[in-house]
């Protein structure tokens, strides 16, 4: 096993080496196995995996490195993010595909601006247990493949013990990492880029005639299948900055991420995002305002002719809400156990703002659909709950083939997801009591979501007070 870094290659503008901090004691607290197996990671030494996941030892061909990007953020342009406390050690091989290793909360870098590098334990247990709830969900997500405890203190409100986590994803490009380098003018190092995401993750457009404009494209194609995911389990991202977009269309910074519990599309938890622009039911429409933002950075590389790159570029980015919506109608469909579109998008519409008024909460109520289909006969709660809308989905039910509804149902809608109450109730089991054991538990219940286990049970129950009061923090 041997790291490379063809990304830091690729231009020495897009990164600085960077060295992680010295810590004072690195404890393996979580370890991957899966994940390690799956980067060929598993034949590093138990007993030094703390070491190189803290970045006290470097892994065989590793040069860390801290990565320049920009972002807008909440909207406003900010043109000098980058990595402020990650190091990118490299990128494995593997025969699923190419991966990158990088450590967060590992000290500062040249773009820690006046940050301190660090990141305290509960949000990188968060990040590995959300990441990991998200992966089994069938979400595409970054993972976790370690977190090791420092045995620094890290000050925030107050003193908080220290931790490293190490991320894993197909690469770290972001919308936020084109911004960077359009704003400079540097439209070579913005092709170089754009080259590089179509040799990693779509290289099916290699001889493609209208490369740029079909890598916009192809981007927009995986954000549209990453929200609708998103929608269909009931995410809320909490931070969609365009510094927290990745081209490859993952799942990336869990920091204020939260779920959904009662349905209501204005449902956002995180305690800086007061208008609730990244709110749960705004963010299709703020991908598509993401997308924008990549556009204007790839407009040179679409066409040489300005206004024609623009009519391109404004044609695809205008037709995101049709084919977001479609997809969103067919996935809703599989959500109610129809592989093809029985309900349009107004009875969909219709019913989803019954849930609303009914305060009903996302998650249980497809459990109940679910259980209900095999049932000979109508259910009181839920004739009471959704009215005719219930009456309608039985009879399409009906009339379909009960089993394939029933399949379809248990492979689309979850049993348990990472529930806010549950989630803080185990972090703070390990960060207050020390006790990782109903984190573990959690965890192996978060990675069967579609089959219940031993203690599934125990984490399905919706919030009481449903969640109200619940707020998260960035700061992973
Ligand atoms: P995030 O909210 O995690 O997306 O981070 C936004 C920006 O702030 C990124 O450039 C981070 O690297 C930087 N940042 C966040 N927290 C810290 C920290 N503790 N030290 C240095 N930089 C940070
Ligand atoms: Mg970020």
């Amino acid at each position: 096993m041997k790291l490379t870094n063809h990304y830091a290659k690729l231009d020495p503008h897009l990164c600085q080496s960077a060295d992680p901090f010295m810590v004072s004691d690195p404890k393996l607290l979580l370890w991957n196995d899966a994940l390690a197996k799956q980067l060929n990671l598993q034949s590093l030494e138990p007993d030094q995996r703390a070491d190189y996941f803290s970045g006290q030892l470097n892994l065989p061909g590793s040069k860390p490195v801290a990565c320049a990007y920009a972002g807008h953020q909440f909207g406003h342009f900010n043109p000098q993010l980058g990595d402020g406390r990650a190091h990118l050690l490299g990128e494995v091989h593997t025969d699923s595909g190419t991966f990158e290793l990088q450590l967060k909360g590992s000290g500062q870098t040249p773009y820690s601006r006046n940050g301190d590098g660090l990141c305290a334990l509960a949000p990188a247990l968060r990040e590995y247990l959300m990441s990991e709830a998200m992966y089994h969900l069938g979400v595409p997500t970054s993972r976790c493949l370690a977190v090791v405890s420092t045995g620094d203190e890290v000050m925030r409100e107050k003193p908080l013990p220290g931790a490293i986590v190490t991320r894993v994803a197909a690469s770290h490009i972001r919308v936020g990492t084109f911004e960077y380098f359009a704003a400079r003018g540097q439209m070579d190092v913005v092709k170089n880029l754009a080259d590089f995401v179509i040799e990693r993750h779509y290289p099916e457009l290699r001889k493609s005639e209208d490369i740029y404009l079909d890598l916009l494209q192809a981007v927009i194609q995986k954000q549209i299948n990453l929200i609708n995911h998103w929608l269909r389990v009931g995410f809320i991202h909490g931070v969609m900055n365009t510094d927290n977009t990745l081209l490859s269309g993952e799942t990336i910074d869990f920091g204020p991420c939260a779920m959904l519990g009662v349905y209501h599309p204005a449902t956002v938890y995180s305690s800086i995002d007061r208008r609730g622009r990244y709110a749960f039911g705004q963010q299709a429409q703020i991908m598509q305002w993401n997308m924008a933002r990549l556009a204007e950075c790839l407009l040179p590389l679409i066409n040489s002719d300005e206004k024609k790159a623009l009519q391109q570029a404004e044609s695809l980015i205008k037709a995101i809400p049709e084919q977001q919506s479609k997809e969103f109608v067919a996935m809703m469909n599989r959500k109610l156990g129809f592989d093809s579109a029985v309900f349009n998008q107004s009875w969909i519409n219709d019913f989803l703002k019954r849930l609303q008024t009914k305060q009903l909460d996302y998650t249980a109520l497809f459990i109940a659909l679910t259980e209900d289909v095999t049932k000979p006969t109508e259910d009181d709660e839920l004739k009471n709950q959704l009215g005719d809308l219930y009456r309608q989905w039985r009879q399409q039910v009906g009339k379909a083939d009960l089993p394939s509804v029933e399949k379809t149902m248990r492979q689309h809608n979850p049993l348990v997801i990472p529930r806010n109450h549950a989630v803080e109730k185990v972090l703070s089991a390990a960060v207050e009591d020390n006790d990782l054991n109903p984190f573990k538990t959690f965890l192996q219940v978060l990675q069967s979501p579609y089959q219940a286990i031993e203690h599934t049970e125990r984490f399905q129950q919706p919030a009481p007070e449903y969640d109200a009061g619940y707020q998260t923090f960035c700061g992973t």
